[in-house]
């Protein structure tokens, strides 16, 4: 089982991708094995460059970073969200994108950086977006929320991985076991294996 996607709790799984929406949580990202500095708008917008990419430079990833509707000022969020891509870009990390209602720009901002490793996570888009997203060459992350999404029986047949976005600790890992147990029986496919495996190759 891995969690691609969860911030930091109670404890320390070595099998979660822990992140975060701002860089002044770096401090509590510093136990964990697999995390990423991100800085989405509900982290603020006043965001440290220079802590993310000394992390990055020390082989942690970004994010989440993104764009989200729900916010003000979406050129403020495009500024934050191409430098935190060149960032991942020039250390050659996973970006963890987080995207309410900006499918459409996000796309285009990773197709014109040339940016190809990448997790959108928490998706709730089209099929037919999350398939030019895999064509980029990123990976589609969905969480229990997927399932009420327009498009949920669509993305069934796709390749994604699971994630839960809760604070790592028992809640979580309960949260992810019932969560891939539905998505197989859904799929017939062992959707907990399939993460594992997916997000270990990414990872590298
Ligand atoms: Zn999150």
């Amino acid at each position: 089982m891995f969690d691609a996607h969860a911030h930091p709790g109670k404890n320390y799984p070595i099998n979660a991708l822990v992140c975060s929406a701002s860089t002044a949580d770096f401090g509590k990202l510093l136990p964990f094995q697999y995390k990423a500095i991100g800085a989405i708008p509900e982290g603020g917008y006043d965001v440290d460059f220079s802590l993310m990419a000394e992390a990055a430079s020390n082989g942690w990833h970004i994010g989440e970073i993104g764009l989200d509707r729900r916010f003000p000022d979406i050129d403020k969020q495009m500024d934050i969200f191409r430098t935190a891509l060149s960032i991942a870009r020039e250390y050659d990390r996973i970006a963890v994108i987080h995207i309410v209602r900006e499918y459409q720009k996000v796309y285009d901002m990773l197709k014109d950086m040339g940016i190809r490793r990448f997790i959108v996570h928490g998706y709730t888009g089209s099929a037919e977006m999350a398939r030019e997203y895999i064509k980029l060459g990123g990976i589609i992350s969905l969480g229990p929320s997927a399932e009420k999404a327009k498009s949920f029986p669509a993305l069934l047949s796709l390749p994604f991985v699971t994630e839960t976005d809760m604070m790592t600790g028992d809640e979580e890992a309960e949260a992810l076991a019932a969560w891939n147990s539905r998505l197989s029986a859904l799929t017939g496919i062992d959707i907990a294996a399939r993460t594992e495996k997916i997000m270990m190759e990414a990872l590298g």
